[in-house]
Order: C-alpha cells, then sequence, then structure tokens
C-alpha cells in the first residue's frame, strides 16, 4: 500500500521566506539612490591589478572605464585624465551575477553591497520586474543590483509556488501552456521557469500536486515558439530526465538525491543545456547549513544587513531528504568535468542563504566540488551572462558594462579571497558599501540593527 511520504517535505525553491517576508514585498532597496541619478560616471583608471576578465587571468593589467563602461583593457596603458585607482595586490573582476534568486524587499541592495551585480530570478511578482527593469538598459549610477527574472512561475494549483499566498497564475494541462505562456511574456518575463515535482514510482515525493509532464513539455514548446528559454525546477534524478528530454534548456538546481549516470549527462550534453548548481541551498537543507559560519565571517559580518542576517540564521532549518549534500557536490563535478556549463546560483533567500554573500559561499562550494577557482569565477560571470543573453556583463572587455568589484588578495588561486572587498563599481560609478554597526558579537544586533 502507498502512503504518504512518512518524511515531511518543508518545501521550497520559491523561498519559505517569502510568507515571511511577503509584508516588505516591493519595498524599494536603497530609496534615492536609484531615483534621481542621471547621466553617467565620469570613469577612472586601475592601475596593476591581477584581472580575471570572465575568462582568463591577467597577472597584472590596467583598465579604463568611461562613461560607464570598460573602454580599455591592457598591460599597460598611458595616463589618461581621469582619477586612478592602484589596483597592486587586488584583483579586479566582473561584478558577480547569481543565477538562482528570489528577489523582493532589500534584495537588490543586499545583492550589490557583497559586489552581486546582476540577479536573476527565478520565481517573483512581475510587478516587482516592470518596476526594475527599466535600469537594466541605463548606464546611470545606481546602488542597486539589475534585476532579469521568470516573473510568475509555472505550476499546477495547489503545487509548489502556491503556498507563499502570491497570486501565481496556475494550469492543469497542455492546452493552457501557450497563452500561459503568452501571458507571462507581456508581464515582461524574460524567460519561462516551470516546476516539475511528480511522485517516484514508489509514491513517495512531495504532499503538493505537479504538473504533468505533457504539460510540462507544452510549456517547454510554447516558450521556444516565443523565443525564450524554459527553465525548470527539479529536485530529483528522473524529473530532470524527463524535462531534458522533453527539451527544457536547464535546470535551475542540481539533482542531489541519486549520482548522474552516463545516459543522462549525454542527453545533457548533447542538447547543451545547463545547470544552475545551487550546492548553498542543497547544503541548507541538507541538514549541513553555512549560515552561522557565513555571518561570523570577518570579511562578511560587519556588511550584513539585518534581512540577510535573518535569512542566514534560521531559527528552524527546513529538511528536505532528497537533498543530499555530498551526491549535490559529486553531480556537479560530473557534470562539469563532462563539458556541461554548470552556474552558480544560491537560491536565496530561502533559509540558511542571503542575497548577495551566500554567492561567496556558492563559488566555495564549487571549488570544494572540483572546479578550479577561475572555473567557478566564470559560472558567476562570463557563463551566465552568455547562456542568458546577457551580451554586455560578466566580463571585462572594451564595451562591456563597468559592474566591476576589486578584492584583496587572488580568488583565482584562493576562491575565499572574493569576499575581501575593497571596491564595487555599478555602471562604472562607485558604490558605498553599507557597513552596519552591529555583528554576530553583539546580542543586541538582532534588536537594533544599526544603519
Ligand atoms: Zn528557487
Amino acid at each position: 500500500m502507498s502512503a504518504a511520504p512518512a518524511f515531511r517535505w518543508s518545501w521550497l525553491a520559491g523561498g519559505a521566506a517569502v510568507a515571511l517576508l511577503a509584508a516588505f514585498f516591493l519595498v524599494l532597496p536603497e530609496p534615492g539612490t536609484r531615483a534621481a541619478r542621471v547621466g553617467t560616471a565620469p570613469g577612472f583608471l586601475i592601475r596593476g591589478a591581477r584581472v580575471f576578465d570572465g575568462k582568463r587571468v591577467w597577472p597584472s593589467a590596467d583598465v579604463v572605464v568611461r562613461a560607464g563602461r570598460v573602454e580599455a583593457i591592457a598591460v599597460h596603458l598611458d595616463a589618461v585624465n581621469l582619477p586612478v585607482v592602484d589596483g597592486s595586490g587586488d584583483t579586479l573582476l566582473p561584478g558577480l551575477i547569481d543565477a538562482h534568486v528570489h528577489a523582493y524587499g532589500q534584495a537588490l541592495a543586499d545583492a550589490i553591497n557583497f559586489g552581486v551585480t546582476t540577479e536573476l530570478d527565478m520565481f517573483t511578482d512581475p510587478a516587482l520586474l516592470r518596476e526594475v527593469a527599466p535600469a537594466r538598459s541605463s548606464l546611470a549610477p545606481v546602488a542597486h543590483a539589475d534585476l532579469f527574472s521568470a516573473g510568475w512561475l509555472a505550476t499546477v494549483p495547489g503545487g509548489h509556488g502556491t503556498e507563499y499566498g502570491l497570486p501565481v497564475p496556475t494550469l492543469s494541462n497542455p492546452a493552457a501552456a501557450d497563452p500561459w505562456v503568452a501571458a507571462r511574456i507581456a508581464e515582461g518575463s524574460d524567460w519561462i521557469k516551470i516546476v516539475y515535482e511528480p511522485r517516484g514510482s514508489d509514491g513517495t515525493g512531495p504532499p503538493f500536486p505537479s504538473l504533468d509532464a505533457p504539460t510540462v513539455t507544452a510549456l517547454i514548446e510554447a516558450a521556444h515558439r516565443r523565443g525564450r528559454m524554459a527553465v525548470v525546477h527539479i529536485s530529483r534524478r528522473e524529473a530532470a530526465r524527463t524535462v531534458i528530454l522533453a527539451g527544457a534548456d536547464a535546470l535551475v538546481h542540481v539533482f542531489a538525491d541519486q549520482p548522474v549516470d552516463a545516459a543522462l549527462i549525454e542527453s545533457i550534453r548533447s542538447r547543451h543545456a545547463f545547470v544552475v548548481a545551487t550546492l548553498s541551498v542543497i547544503d541548507a537543507f541538507g541538514g549541513e547549513p553555512h549560515g552561522a559560519a557565513i555571518a561570523v565571517d570577518p570579511d562578511i559580518a560587519p556588511y550584513l544587513s539585518p534581512e540577510q542576517r535573518a535569512s542566514l540564521l534560521p531559527s528552524r532549518p527546513p529538511r528536505i531528504p532528497v537533498y543530499l549534500p555530498a551526491i549535490g557536490r559529486q553531480n556537479v563535478a560530473a557534470l562539469h568535468a563532462a563539458g556541461i556549463d554548470v552556474l552558480a546560483g544560491t537560491d536565496a533567500p530561502n533559509p540558511g542563504t542571503a542575497h548577495g554573500v551566500s554567492l561567496h559561499d556558492e563559488l566555495a562550494l564549487l571549488v570544494a566540488a572540483g572546479l578550479a577557482p577561475r572555473e567557478a569565477l566564470a559560472a558567476a560571470t562570463f557563463l551566465p551572462a552568455v547562456r542568458f543573453g546577457l551580451a554586455d556583463r560578466g566580463r571585462i572587455a572594451p564595451g562591456a558594462r563597468a559592474d566591476l568589484i576589486l578584492v584583496h588578495g587572488d580568488p583565482t588561486t584562493d576562491i575565499r579571497a572574493t569576499r575581501a572587498i575593497v571596491r564595487i563599481w555599478k555602471n562604472g560609478a562607485a558604490v558605498a558599501r553599507r557597513r552596519y554597526a552591529c555583528d554576530q558579537t553583539s546580542p543586541e544586533c538582532d534588536r537594533n540593527p544599526s544603519p
């Protein structure tokens, strides 16, 4: 007899924290920093920094930024009539891109405070996307990350994504797929995000219904007909196999229930699909949360907003039984070794993760899984820009948007150096990094966050 699963699926991927934080929905990040700025920042010259340009490492280079874009990069550039930043001993990186978040509240301000200059959202209210989307094509100075988003996700009535109290438009059958996709694109969705969480053949699985495979297939086909990617939330290997064979462009989590097999690797590779790892959230829900350790890192603690601290340190971390951290890392390693693009993504702000800061943890997890540090850096810069069609981001090259971070030390050999942020620029303008007076050593911190 097949019974309800014995384990409790306190789920998410939309973000369990969404319900708690829904009250903050649509609160503008850093009011005043986004609105009135016009024109572009004049520019500067960075001299003698190590540079990771998205693909390769320059041991020492000069970079000129002007009018919001990178103008030139070379081993040596003659003095220009611009302020000079001494980069010796430091490393210049493209602004980081988190390829799986849920943005609301202070997300975009919290993200940029840790050098994440672009967030790729996998489910939020499209009203937020419409509000912030104009900034993506502007080069005006701002103090928030840019947002690209799926908007609403595709799920069945009562399915994952509906539990947060947001008015998610649902669908139930293949005939509804095309109008559903058309409505999302009309709302401004940049791609289509689908949830596929079927019961396993043994009857186990989440206690909520899922879209069926024919409807998922129809959604993927509708997205492709309209020139958009279709990316899919799965948590188990067999669900991943189904959606890859149906033509999904990406898995927005690596599956961590079972080791990947050769046939599935070949299916993903031959279709040129990619995978967003989200090892951060897999560890958090798999019983190996890092939030407490991150929150006491002296390179991080002073810069955590109250929202980030609350998200990193949940009082009751949920546990998802199919999230097995060691299997997740093993699968990331196998996919990467097979030449499949693995992107860095956190699924922030799920419990145990937070916007911006958790991407630095994700980079370290990718290295722990076997990526070289520069491959991990590419997974958070060049690769997401290429795979999501963000032409002027994720690299340091003439013409690229000047979203940059300068860090102490050499993250191309020690990935933890990404946390030692010296400066952050968005659209070529320095971002005043916000420091919070309280840190983990202060018992007053949670009650009296200081601006
Ligand atoms: Zn998610």
